[in-house]
């Protein structure tokens, strides 16, 4: 831990935050950020977090404060932090840090962790991705981009399915078909290039060979050529058992993730973190923040899927329980360009989070359900993710996505224990959770 003298210099104002320590704006309201709230507020060099524009689950936590700060409206968000003399900014989501929030709050001269717009182009456009891959020997599936939805056909009959057709720009994460037969693929290629279905985001597409195996996620901290490994996770994409029916956000996560093995984790930062991080450093876009690499692993090798250039969500919630270390400390190092030598402690424990859900998710649902109990959980921990308060100061779901209740355990089925006594104590009949997260990691306890 930073002793207080030391932390001083991560503070040049002269008023608000306490010796020593730093005021933090967290940006976003959802359960990644309710993690980042719980964990920052652990650090003893954390004055107050005000978190925009947060939730109810985020305002309960120790000295944190919820606001309502336009965070699309850089030019206000950045007066208002040299305002509030803000020793750090971190930013969860994509989209604003895809715009250039990072930039701007750097060029009026504020401590910010997080990539640059033009670094954000790792997630934000698939083909800059791939021809960084190419370019540059990170292991991938092949591919092709095509602003012509003849070629983009062409290409695809000529290779056969299954094959893959991804939108370039970012598209809420509906911007992907994996299609099982041509025609599937040929009807997307209209869809997004002929049909505009995802707008500006489907300019251009990426066709890209489909890669077999199982899905993986892996976590690093990068600045500039440095990178430090976090953890990694597995989520549970499918809205049902059994990784059935429509994709979600994330109805379930846990970390680590068995199928990274030691080896595969070597491989994953030598071959795919390292080499992107130096990659965007020769390209003369280096890049700072959270990087998630996205994995297909098979046969003890990953394959890279995509990065994104933040936590994942609900993965977040696990690495948090997980993380042992300082993460204000950390962030403050890496925002100054000290990350170095950085050394995290982890909990060897298994986090699992479950997702709960509004009926009806990832379809129409209900807004503004009561959820009650949640002062009885003793058995995990409770994000807020798509909550707020009503007149009646009860907490109630907007969002589709609405509770990570994340338990931990040395034993991965004792962690899904603990998360579904958990799940069973909360009173809310208008929700709804998948009952089998973790399930790859429990198959192999029992081989
Ligand atoms: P992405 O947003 O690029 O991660 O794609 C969303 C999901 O589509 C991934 O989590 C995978 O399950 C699947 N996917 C993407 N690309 C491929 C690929 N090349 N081969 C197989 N599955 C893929």
């Amino acid at each position: 831990t930073v002793a207080p003298q030391r932390a001083r210099i991560y503070k040049s104002g002269v008023v608000a935050a306490a010796p020593g320590k730093v005021d933090v704006l967290l940006v976003g309201g959802g359960g990644r950020e309710h993690a980042l709230a719980w964990k920052l507020t652990q650090s003893p060099l954390c004055d107050t977090l005000f978190c925009a524009p947060g939730n109810p689950g985020i305002s309960r936590e120790q000295s944190v404060t919820s606001l309502a700060l336009d965070v699309e409206n850089q030019e206000e968000v950045v007066r208002w932090c040299k305002d509030q003399d803000i020793g750090l900014v971190l930013v969860g989501p994509e989209a604003p840090l895809v715009s250039g929030l990072i930039d701007a709050l750097k060029a009026g001269g504020i401590r910010a962790f997080g990539p640059s717009a033009a670094a954000a182009q790792l997630e934000g456009s698939k083909k800059f991705l791939k021809d960084l891959c190419r370019d540059f020997d990170i292991p991938t599936g092949s591919y092709e981009a095509f602003t012509e939805p003849e070629a983009a056909k062409e290409y695809i009959r000529a290779r056969g399915a299954p094959i893959v057709v991804k939108a370039d720009g970012l598209a809420a994460g509906k911007g992907v078909v994996v299609a099982q037969s041509v025609d599937e693929a040929l009807a997307a290629v209209d869809d997004m290039l002929v049909n505009r279905k995802f707008g500006e985001a489907g300019n251009e597409i990426v066709v890209e060979e489909f890669l077999d195996g199982e899905e993986a996620s892996f976590f690093a901290l990068v600045d500039g050529e440095t990178c430090i490994a976090l953890a990694s996770a597995q989520d549970h994409k499918a809205v049902g058992e059994g990784d059935t029916g429509p994709n979600t956000g994330g109805m379930g996560a846990y970390s680590p993730a068995p199928v990274v093995t030691s080896s595969v984790e070597s491989q994953v930062m030598d071959e795919i973190v390292q080499r992107t991080a130096s990659a965007m450093v020769k390209k003369g876009v280096p890049f700072t923040g959270v990087l998630f690499a996205g994995l297909m692993i098979k046969d003890g090798r990953a394959r890279l899927l995509e990065h994104n250039v933040r936590f994942g969500d609900p993965e977040c919630q696990c690495l948090m329980m997980r993380l042992q270390s300082d993460l204000l400390e950390v962030l403050l190092a890496a925002a100054e360009g000290k990350l170095a030598g950085t050394h995290l402690q982890w909990s060897p424990e298994t986090a699992l989070t479950v997702v709960m859900a509004a009926r009806g998710y990832p379809g129409s649902y209900t807004k503004g359900t009561a959820i009650r109990n949640l002062d009885n959980v003793s058995t995990a921990k409770v994000f807020h993710a798509g909550t707020s308060s009503n007149d009646a100061g009860e907490v109630v779901a907007t969002g589709g996505r609405v509770l990570g209740v994340t338990a931990t355990s040395a034993d991965v089925e004792e962690a899904q224990k603990k998360a579904y006594q958990a799940v069973d104590a909360i009173d809310w009949p208008e929700g709804f959770c998948r009952r089998d997260i973790g399930w790859r990691a429990v198959a192999r306890t029992k081989q």
